[in-house]
């Protein structure tokens, strides 16, 4: 007996050390979907808990900065407990989709649930929610009728008075990346000049701070998403609030191609061994019951035809988006790195 049981002794550590990962939630069990997400839990885990209530399907959400989320993704490769990656603007999602930690799924579901230009046109990810980059403004500073386009912002009238935040920001990335798609490069480089010239500041803060400076008086326009300005007048802290009613919304590129507009969305794991269920769960979060919380608690538009926004969101005026499918955005990423780079903008 004695001799056999030393024999077992490295199996039985084996099958502790498992029992004590899964304890530890270093991987969770094999029946239980693990979402890595850039958004904060408050703005996803209700609807996740809605999907474990009706498909008995646990979730175990793993929240972090979305570089972060995919670095770690990248360096777990084949052995990530990861099913899903949910993350916000396309140029991240294609990030994810080029480093190889993604995989292409393909359902009806989906592709009712997701316009096609707001998916992955590979199919290895869906969009849940959109966002528009808009041009914020003083009303008491500026008369909205000397506002168009983004182009019109590289005008010498604009000088000293727009805020933005850095380059180095996905947001602008993505937005330039757009203006690529549209205008070709020398256009692009063209009105990065003339942009970058007519700052008020350098870049810093995200873009609650630049909607704040203009409420502050330190410029009179602000390039931002959508959603912050949402977020802030429905705050109940007056330092989001109060600034965030003395600026007004304008929708740029009206009948010139639309506003520029980007997604939050998931994809699927290349390593996970349940994709249907995460397929499922994306299907569920596109559901238009889903869409409606999911838009409305991020201040987003759904982006799900046919499901309304919110209240808040459609006092500010139907407008027309750019339709451009959003992987060109990711794609076209490292040249508008460049361009912004040869315009210096920090
Ligand atoms: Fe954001």
């Amino acid at each position: 007996m004695f001799p056999l049981r030393t024999r077992y002794r490295p199996r039985l550590a084996l099958l502790a050390a498992l029992v004590l990962s899964g304890l530890t939630g270093c991987g969770a069990p094999d029946d239980t979907l693990n979402v890595y997400s850039a958004r904060q839990e408050v703005l996803i885990k209700p609807l996740l808990d809605r999907f474990t209530a009706e498909t008995g399907i646990a979730v175990n959400l793993v929240t972090g900065d979305g570089d972060a989320l995919l670095a770690r993704l990248r360096n777990e490769g084949d052995n990530s407990p990861a099913d899903l990656l949910l993350t916000i603007d396309a140029g991240n999602l294609y990030r994810a989709q080029a480093a190889n930690v993604l995989q292409p799924v393909r359902s009806d579901t989906l592709y009712a649930g997701s316009p096609s230009y707001l998916r992955s046109d590979e199919d290895y990810w869906y969009g849940l929610s959109v966002r528009a980059r808009v041009i914020v403004y003083a009303p008491e500073r500026v008369d909205p009728a000397s506002l168009g386009d983004y182009a019109a912002l590289a005008d010498p009238a604009w000088k000293g008075r727009i805020c933005v935040r850095s380059s180095g920001n996905i947001y602008n990335q993505s937005m330039v990346a757009g203006m690529l798609a549209s205008k070709g490069q020398e256009a692009t480089d063209a009105w990065l000049a003339g942009f970058v010239e007519n700052f008020a500041r350098a870049p810093q803060g995200g873009d609650r701070d630049q909607i704040k400076a203009v409420a502050a008086g330190q410029c009179d326009v602000a390039l931002v998403n959508s959603y912050y300005l949402g977020a802030m007048l429905q705050s109940d802290d007056a330092k989001e609030y109060e600034p965030a009613q003395q600026v007004a919304l304008f929708w740029p590129n009206q009948g010139v191609g639309g506003t520029h507009i980007n997604i939050s969305g998931a994809g699927v794991t290349r390593a996970t061994r349940q994709p249907d269920r995460a397929r499922q769960l994306i299907e569920f979060l596109l559901r238009e019951d889903s869409q409606r919380w999911y838009a409305e608690v991020n201040s987003e538009f759904p982006v799900r035809v046919g499901v309304e926004p919110s209240a808040l969101l459609a006092s500010w005026g139907p407008f027309e988006a750019n339709s451009l499918n959003v992987s060109e955005l990711g794609r076209l990423n490292a040249e508008a790195v460049k361009a912004m780079d040869r315009a210096r903008w920090p």
